[in-house]
Order: C-alpha cells, then structure tokens, then sequence
C-alpha cells in the first residue's frame, strides 16, 4: 500500500500507523538475507507510531503523519549509527539531523532505519558495502544497483512507504530502474544537502525513491526547499509551470545513440515514447551533443572532489584510527578504513588534481561541464523535458561485472543530470525477457521537478 492510500484508511478507522510500522518491521525481518538495512530503528519507530496514532485519534495529523521512511546511511539522523558503508565510520554516532530529516519528522514522518549502501556511495551495483552486499528483492541473484540499492530495495520490497537516496551520478535513478521503483534526483539546490556526507559536493543530491508518484511529490513537498544551512541552497524557486499533455513537447534521444543498451531495452524504450505520444505529448528525437563526454567529465569531477571531501577521514578526527608502528597514522587508518574502490577514487582524483595535470584534466573537465550544461539549455529552449533511459541493461548477477571501468560505464544515461544539475526522474517501465524490471528517465530543465513528476503521472494514469 502507499502512504497516501494508508493514511486514507487510517483516517477512516481501518488500520493504524503502528499496525503499518509492525508489517514493516515483519517485512524487514523476513527479507533480512536482502541485507538491505545497516541499522533497524526498531523501538523508536515503534514509540513514534504510537505518538502518530494519537495525533490522528486528536485530529492532528501533519502532512506526513505516518509515512515510513528508510534512510541512506549517508545522511544524520541523530540517535541512529551513520557509517557510510564504511569500516572507516563504523561506531560513529551523528550529533545533528539532516535538514530532510528534521523536515520529514516536524512533518509526522517517522524513520524505521538506515539503509546499506556502495561505500561512500561510490559504485553502481552495491557491491562495495564494507557490511556485505545487499541483493535485489525481485532477484535476490543479482544486484540492486547503487549506491543506494538499500533505499531502492526497502521501498520495492515493501519495508517501508519511501527512502531517501543519494544520487552524485545516477546512484537513485540506476538502483530504481534495476528495482522497479521511481526514483528522483531533484534540481541541484532544491533539496538541502545538510546533513549529507559528502561524496562530490558539485554533484550529490538527496533525493527519493518510491512506488506512486503521489508519495514522492508529498514527500518532495516536505523536503525540498531554501535551507540557510546549505551554501548551494536556492532561495526563492518558482517551480516551472506543469504543460499540460496536448502541449508538451519531449526530446528524445536517437534511438541510434543507444550505446550498449541490451536489446530490451531498446525495444521498451520505443515503447516508453510511443507511450509518451500515446498522451497527446509531441516527441522528437534530438541528438544531444557532447554526449561522448558525460562519463570522463563525471569521473574526473566526481573523484577530483571525493579525494578533497574525504580528506577529512585522517585517522585523527573522526572515525577509524589504526595502530601505526612507523608512526603515520593517516596511512594506517586510510588503508584499514577504506575499501578498494574508495582507495581508487581517492587515488584517481589526486592524480588529476596534481600539479601539472590540473590544466590537463580537472580544467578541460570543468570546460565540458560547461558545453554539456549549455548543450541541455539549448534543447529546453524548444522541448519541455528530455526522454532517455535510465541504464543500458537490467539488472546484472552479483559479481557478473569485475572491471571497474566497465561498471562506470553503467552510469552512461544518468551522469549527464548531475553534471548539468536538471531534474531527473527514473519511471519504472515493463520487464525485459527475464521479468527483470526495466526503468526510463525523464529530465527536466532546471526547476522542472514538478513538472517532470507530472508527466510521469499522466504516463502511469494510462
Ligand atoms: N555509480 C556512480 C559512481 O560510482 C554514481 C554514484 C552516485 O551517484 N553516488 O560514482
């Protein structure tokens, strides 16, 4: 059930919060080998359910009241461990709530958990957890994406009514798409990133996974938002107007640019635009340019400020100290607390940040951002969102793909939006031949969340 349906049946005597939160909690329990939760708030979420039904039994309900959230182990909520999937954090306790969190919670939401992740959030299949992988719930064979499979899996196999994810490069639209989910990464400044910890502070955004798209816009009502406490907080947005269908005009990508995609997702991808046209919509294939340079810019961008932003993890301030008998802690600590896959992040950015090959790498990067940016403004001049899939296959088996550089690949479709900071939307869309879930992606210009939510609704509504 949806929260919006629930909260329905609360209000008319059916059911209680506390009778959701224990099916929950009983779901959690039985699909524990899915090893989607680092950390179940059991009997607090079971006390605030109880604080949620008096509030409704007193006619005082908040807009939220009731609504389950799981949460990536990358944001605070105080009271709960926050580890980054990271050996490196393990036994941290956070001191201050995310903005979302405090937001979701003065709303009447209540947190059941912290959900496992890609360490750092950096990786494509959930995989790199230092805690064990988390397996996907229509497949537990295979992976549910990442970084944030333990949010996509908590809301597809039916632990909780929403999730907060994190998204740098795709890691919500990816996870969604492999789960079947809808998954959102809002315009970069709409939703506060207090309370995150950071990966590539250019890109990251907190964003949402859900099963109907009336969940996630009450949530994203709730969370989004200025926040003094984020220097990239937006002030003042004005949401663009929703287009309604018989005005709309879509962009989309040549089917011929398609590169690497399984053939499924070829054909559902025909589908998801006949099915756009089926709404009265008009849409275009547009050839995007610079596409050729999404993946080097994000993972030049990405691991340039990762291997800055995680500079902090020393061994002396926070988290992990290990014993050094040469004296040099940093070392000790960075090797015992990071995984393999953070190591090569760290390492790669370092290199194209280093002295003589800044100008070669991270400069040239931040110049094709700025073609890639301009290159989506010049489509939104014409059309009012922008068609693509959101990953090249389905879901892929645990351990199927070794190679580092083939798993980035994976992020084709997704790290364009964080690089130019549109709106971005996973729907899920059919099956492939194995039954596996297959997911599509809407952009949006800048401040278009609404309105690519919206088109996504009148496409479910058919
Ligand atoms: N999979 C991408 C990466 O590994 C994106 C991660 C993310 O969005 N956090 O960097």
């Amino acid at each position: 059930m949806s929260y919006t349906e629930d909260r329905s049946t609360i209000i008319a005597g059916g059911s209680t919060v506390r009778s959701t939160v224990e099916t929950f909690l009983t779901s959690i329990e039985e699909q524990s080998s899915l090893h989607a939760f680092l950390h179940v708030n059991t009997d607090g979420v079971r006390c605030d359910s109880d604080a949620s039904d008096e509030r409704f039994a007193a006619g005082l309900a908040r807009p939220l009241e009731g609504l389950v959230v799981a949460v990536k182990d990358n944001i605070s909520v105080t009271g709960q461990p926050l580890t980054c999937a990271s050996r490196m954090l393990e036994g941290f306790g956070p001191l201050y709530n995310a903005t979302v969190i405090e937001r979701l919670m003065d709303a009447g939401a209540l947190v059941i958990g912290k959900t496992n992740m890609d360490e750092f959030a950096m990786g494509s299949s959930n995989e790199t957890s230092a805690f064990g992988i988390v397996r996907n719930s229509v497949d537990p064979s295979r992976v549910p994406g990442g970084s944030s499979g333990g949010s996509a899996v908590a809301v597809s196999g039916g632990m909780c009514h929403v999730s907060l994810g994190s998204d740098t490069g795709g890691s919500i639209r990816q996870p969604a798409a492999f789960t079947g989910t809808y998954g959102l990464k809002p315009t970069y400044g709409r939703i506060s990133r207090y309370g995150l910890v950071a990966f590539a502070s250019s890109l990251d955004q907190i964003g949402i996974f859900s099963r109907t798209l009336p969940d996630m816009q009450a949530t994203f009502d709730i969370i989004a938002g200025y926040d003094q406490m984020d220097a990239t907080s937006v002030k003042n947005v004005s949401p663009l107007p929703s287009v309604s269908a018989d005005q709309l005009r879509i962009a989309a990508l040549p089917v011929a640019e398609l590169k690497g995609c399984d053939p499924d997702i070829i054909a559902a991808y025909a589908g998801y635009l006949d099915a756009l046209r089926a709404t009265g919509a008009v849409v275009e294939e547009v050839s995007l340019p610079y596409s050729e340079l999404w993946i080097p810019t994000y993972f030049i961008l990405a691991t340039a400020e990762a291997s800055s932003n995680l500079a902090r993890f020393d061994g002396v301030r926070y988290g992990l100290r290990a014993e050094a008998e040469d004296g040099d802690i940093t070392t000790a600590s960075r090797s015992d607390g990071f995984g393999p896959e953070v190591q090569r992040r760290i390492m790669l950015g370092t290199f194209v940040l280093s002295a003589g090959y800044g100008e070669a790498y991270y400069t040239k990067a931040q110049q094709a951002r700025r073609l890639i940016s301009d290159a989506y403004a010049k489509i939104f001049e014409s059309y009012h969102a922008f068609a693509l899939p959101t990953t090249p296959t389905t879901a892929f088996g645990i351990g199927d793909v070794k190679d580092p550089v083939q798993m980035w690949l994976s992020d084709y479709f997704t790290v364009s939006a964080n690089i130019a900071g549109i709106p971005a939307l996973s729907v899920p869309f059919g099956t492939d031949s194995k039954g596996l879930p297959i997911g599509m992606q809407l952009q949006g210009p800048m401040f278009g969340d609404e309105r690519i939510m919206d088109i996504a609704a009148t496409l479910a509504s058919r």
